[in-house]
């Protein structure tokens, strides 16, 4: 349902945690977030059935990290609870998704992944994407994304996160907003300019079949296909 992502300098946890209250008006039965930081490779994350201030509650008072991605979820596949709240991550937690939207082939897509011996631990339709990107064997996040969506069907807005990988953040859009945010030096990624405009009024919004690179300092924005796209960003006028 919502999504937001920062990659910067800024401690991310209370910063996202703040993004996805601003998202709470579109309603959601569970939220979660994800973190890293150069100097702490590795993925964190916790997640909680409830409001975002019962994950706040959750998260400990060392969730550093100045990359993240976090999540509320409107349940579509799987009841709402802890497990099935989003970001999910890959088995070996270098991989971590969250997810806007419907993926249309998920169930045949986990009936070929089971019987290939990997094991699922919710039953969302999200956790297909997570599986298919940490088992792709391209040597770019960029790809194992691209590789992944050429097999999905259905709707989606998600962004990615990748402990090999964690100078980036990579996102995707189709059918399910995506808008990015652009700061000095910090760049932020949001399923709706509400989360973003306290930080940046800066936004490059992609269009269906469309996905970006975040670095802190840098991004840039192409077709699932890999051809560029020009993405100048435009200001948006909001009334706080
Ligand atoms: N279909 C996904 C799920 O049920 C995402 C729902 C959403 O957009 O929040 O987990």
């Amino acid at each position: 349902c919502g999504i937001v992502g920062y990659i910067g300098k800024r401690d991310v946890a209370p910063l996202l945690l703040e993004g996805l209250q601003r998202l709470e008006y579109r309603g959601y039965d569970s939220a979660g977030i994800v973190v890293t930081s150069p100097k702490t490779p590795g993925l964190k994350m916790v997640k909680a059935k409830g409001r975002v201030r019962d994950l706040e509650a959750k998260v400990p008072a060392r969730f550093k990290g100045t990359t993240g991605i976090a999540h509320t979820r409107w349940a579509t596949h799987g009841a709402p609870s802890d497990v099935n709240a989003h970001p999910h991550m890959s088995a070996d937690s270098k991989v971590a998704v969250v997810h806007n939207g419907i993926i249309d082939n998920a169930a045949d897509l986990r009936r070929k992944l089971e019987a290939d011996g990997v094991e699922f631990l919710s039953d969302t339709d999200t956790e297909v994407l997570t599986h298919l990107i940490a088992r792709s064997p391209a040597e770019k996040l960029e790809d194992k994304v691209r590789e992944t969506l050429r097999v999905v069907e259905g709707t989606y807005g998600i962004a990615v996160m990748h402990a090999d990988f964690n100078d980036r953040i990579v996102v995707a859009r189709n059918g399910s907003p995506v808008v990015l945010g652009i700061g000095e030096k910090e760049m932020f990624v949001a399923s709706d300019i509400a989360a973003l405009v306290a930080h940046t009024r800066q936004i490059v919004t992609l269009d269906d079949g469309e996905m970006a690179t975040l670095k802190a300092d840098d991004f840039r924005t192409y077709t699932t296909e890999g051809t560029r796209t020009s993405a100048e960003p435009t200001t948006v006028e909001w009334e706080a």
